[in-house]
């Protein structure tokens, strides 16, 4: 199994990688650059050849980088949507220094325009950034729906992906927490739920899962991350999708809210399961 969290990328990526399995982990997931803010540090070549050392050596899955929050590819302002595509261009060239993982977004906010033209406009910014040589597969995370969320609906991803040449590029990070807050029923109708998203996206799309508990009910779409069997979804509806056979082998991310103490215990709980 897969398994790891969310780790500071301010020291780079071989002290990620140690980090990483001081908990246990081997995987990992980081920002790209500050979450909130603009500018990324230039990569430093020695460091990533230290990291992949690591990552050999504690035969790592695939990594989840995650895309700043302030990232709108469908913001309803031009330089806010031409800011973000830069912003998806130049980490997308950053990814290739540690080629072949996943970089996750998400979709965008529609601010009023309406989720078709936030679909339009996703797509098309997508179409812009991928190339054909690339080894970074790009995720859409599947979102809670709060406020004008683009991906809300395994439709509305289904939609963006359709509209992309590279689609091969392409694939989605589950998110419990989101599609629970969206109203998919992981807890009850595990099994009809991925079923649904066979037959709208296709399972071969899911490429990873951000493990988290939710703090509200089915359908809230709230989007506050709970501990792991503290929240609504629960300890033996989140070990049911941990065991999933359908699941099996993709990298799983905690997004708890932990310190580096509660990480560790969550992921010896996680794999106490397996
Ligand atoms: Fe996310
Ligand atoms: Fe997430
Ligand atoms: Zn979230």
């Amino acid at each position: 199994m897969y398994i790891g969290n969310h780790l500071s990328a301010s020291k780079g990526y071989a002290a990620m990688g140690r980090a990483a399995v001081k908990l246990g982990a081997n995987t990992f997931a980081f920002f790209t650059r500050n979450p909130r803010g603009g500018k990324a540090k230039e990569i430093d070549a020695a460091d990533v050849e230290a990291y992949l050392r690591i990552a050999e050596e504690q035969q790592f899955g695939t990594l989840v980088a995650h895309a700043p929050y302030t990232m709108n590819l469908c913001a309803a302002k031009e330089d806010v949507r031409n800011f973000s595509r830069e912003i998806f261009a130049d980490d997308l060239r950053r990814m290739e220094y540690t080629p072949g993982n996943y970089y996750n977004f998400h979709p965008g906010a529609h601010v009023g325009q309406g989720a078709e033209e936030g679909i339009r406009l996703i797509a098309e910014a997508i179409n812009e950034a991928l190339w054909a040589e690339q080894t970074t597969t790009v995720l859409l995370e599947t979102m809670a729906g709060k406020g004008t969320e683009v991906g809300r609906t395994f439709e509305e991803l289904s939609a963006v992906m359709e509209r992309v040449t590279l689609s091969d590029k392409l694939g989605v990070c589950f998110d419990t927490c989101h599609v629970w807050d969206a109203g998919y029923d992981i807890a009850n109708r595990l099994d009809e739920v991925l079923e649904e998203f066979d037959r709208v996206i296709g399972l071969e799309r899911l490429r990873a899962v951000h493990f988290n508990d939710s703090m509200n009910p089915c359908g809230a779409h709230k989007d506050r991350h709970a501990k792991i069997g503290e929240g609504c979804i629960g300890m033996d509806a989140l070990r049911r999708v941990a065991l999933h056979p359908l699941l099996a082998g993709k990298p799983f991310i905690l997004e708890t809210p932990n310190d580096d103490e509660g990480y560790r215990r969550e992921i010896a709980l996680v794999r106490s399961w397996e």
